[in-house]
């Protein structure tokens, strides 16, 4: 008999409107199924206040703030604003930022803008950024992209990690796409977040790669309340504790045991976003 695995989740956006209706039931959840590590992002001025609030509130949980690329043009004249706020205790990453040509909300010019911005205050502050990218059908342009703006950036430099204390400077969020892809986060130093997006069928290239990712450099998500697996009890609203399955897939591919890589994946979320403030669980 084994203890239930401390469950992460790197990615999971508890401010969102769909929890306002019964946020505390959906955390006493959480925390039942075990969950000892909770990273709120945020993808706007409003979802990142609203992550900072909870974060202060449950001071085990984590922030992340920045502006979505679906929001580069409409919150453009905000974003300094908001930026200016990273250095807050609650607030241990960047995001989530980076390019989205599948939706096309703002234009790319814009999206790079407001990639710029945010990959900026992560070198200054040494807080990692937590990064999305999605091409329209099986294309790539996203991708390429958001690597060549990693590659021109600091980050990209010759020593750019040291920025960050050495450690990873990004957070492949929801990580999708090409081996090739994954492939170029790693060598940047990032981390790879796998969420129950590995479920869909068109995404069958993540149970190639993902036996290729160091033990050291996986994390787990939900992306809650979006990308709900298969099995989900909601189907209509995905939630962090759901993350017990997207792990489950993993351990299965990886063919190693569900509690070593649970316990691997919340040392590297500690690694990864060192904290400013006590835990008091
Ligand atoms: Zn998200």
């Amino acid at each position: 008999m084994s203890s239930r695995p401390p469950l992460t989740d790197a990615h999971g956006h508890l401010q969102a409107d769909r929890f306002d209706v019964d946020r505390d039931e959906v955390i006493a959840r959480l925390r039942a199924a075990g969950m000892t590590r909770l990273l709120i992002p945020s993808w706007s001025v409003a979802s990142s206040q609203g992550a900072v609030e909870i974060a202060r509130e449950h001071d085990w949980m984590d922030a992340a703030i920045g502006i979505h690329p679906h929001h580069a043009t409409d919150e453009a004249s905000q974003r300094a604003a908001l930026l200016a706020r990273a250095a807050e205790p609650e607030i241990v990453a960047i995001g989530e930022t980076g390019i989205d040509t599948k939706r096309n909300y703002a234009s790319l010019t814009d999206q790079i803008a407001n990639f710029e911005a945010h990959i900026e205050v992560a070198v200054q502050l040494g807080k990692p950024l937590i990064l999305h990218c999605r091409s329209a059908g099986d294309g790539d342009d996203a991708q390429r992209q958001l690597i060549k703006t990693l590659k021109e950036s600091p980050i990209g430099a010759p020593g750019g990690a040291a920025a960050f204390g050495g450690r990873a400077p990004l957070i492949l969020h929801s990580a999708s796409g090409s081996q090739g892809y994954i492939e170029d986060g790693l060598a940047l130093g990032g981390l790879i977040s796998i969420s129950g997006l590995v479920f869909r069928p068109e995404e069958r290239a993540t149970a190639e790669w993902i036996r290729a990712v160091p033990a050291d450099r996986l994390l787990t998500e939900t992306d809650a309340p979006w990308l709900t697996m298969p099995g989900a009890p909601d189907p209509s609203r995905n939630e962090p504790a759901n993350v017990a399955f997207t792990l489950a897939w993993i351990a299965e591919r990886r063919g190693e045991a569900v509690d070593d890589l649970a316990a691997a994946i919340s040392a590297t979320y500690d690694r990864a976003f060192p904290r400013q403030r006590p835990r008091s669980d």
